[in-house]
């Protein structure tokens, strides 16, 4: 999808419309599709003309690896998004956004990348029946025990403050973890405990804590996207053992999926 991906790297490259009137912080370096190999999305994503009002923090519960490299980063998209693809049989990656143990941020699903700098949300599939107005980060690692490794929490601390910009959010009520949206033990309780310390992290980053409207906070509609399994989008570790098993399948792209 060359043409697709020259579009999002070109909106990257552009200012969306009201960003003078709205604070920016910094932008994290999102490493894009073309970057990390993406294989073709089967169906073109669904762009909506809203914002999104929860931010939905995820972990991968894949090992947790201290390849912090970016090579690293990019296999663990293309592992994610063919599980996805082949395995949950999704359209394409599930998640918007994912951030590796490295601190590596990159774009997951097709178009996430332009709708954010738009003030768009891309449909996902990352959070069932929430998944119209929620934007999903997948964080990897399992965090069920285990300490959230500082490059991984700087880069979402960053991520976060972002999205919470570009999109008017109030960090207290925007940002939550999976389980508060349905019965998973997703991001696992080592990285749950830190939402709090996340929200206050980010708020303090913003210039001033300009929420969205309550009209845009209360909206919660329940409308299924009959793509989402009944399954969670990030990857058990029973179903997936390791990256590196994955690793032994076809490169994406030879198959249709
Ligand atoms: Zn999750």
């Amino acid at each position: 999808m060359a043409a697709g991906l020259a579009e999002n790297m070109a909106m990257a490259e552009i200012i969306p419309a009201g960003a003078a009137e709205r604070p920016v912080p910094t932008r994290p370096r999102v490493y894009t599709r073309e970057e990390w190999g993406a294989r073709r999305a089967r169906k073109p994503t669904k762009i909506v003309e809203r914002m999104p009002d929860r931010i939905v923090v995820h972990h991968t519960a894949t090992p947790n690896t201290t390849n912090y490299s970016l090579e690293h980063a990019y296999r663990l998209s293309r592992d994610i998004q063919r599980f996805h693809m082949r395995h949950r049989g999704w359209n394409d990656t599930g998640q918007h956004l994912t951030i590796s143990r490295g601190g590596h941020v990159m774009e997951g699903r097709d178009s996430s990348l332009s709708a954010i700098l738009a003030g768009r949300h891309a449909i996902g599939a990352q959070a069932r029946r929430h998944n119209d107005h929620t934007i999903g980060i997948e964080n990897e690692g399992n965090y069920k025990k285990a300490p959230v490794p500082e490059l991984l929490w700087s880069s979402l601390v960053t991520v976060c403050t972002w999205l919470c910009a570009e999109y008017q959010l109030d960090p207290d009520r925007a940002i939550v973890g999976h389980r508060d949206l349905g019965d998973t033990e997703c991001p696992g309780d080592a990285l749950y405990s830190r939402l709090p310390e996340l929200r206050k992290s980010v708020s303090a980053r913003l210039p001033r804590p300009d929420g969205a409207s309550e009209s845009n906070l209360e909206r919660m509609s329940t409308s299924l996207n009959p793509e989402v399994a009944d399954t969670p989008t990030h990857v058990p570790s029973s179903v997936v053992p390791s990256p590196e098993i994955l690793g032994a399948l076809p490169s994406p792209g030879e198959s249709g999926g």
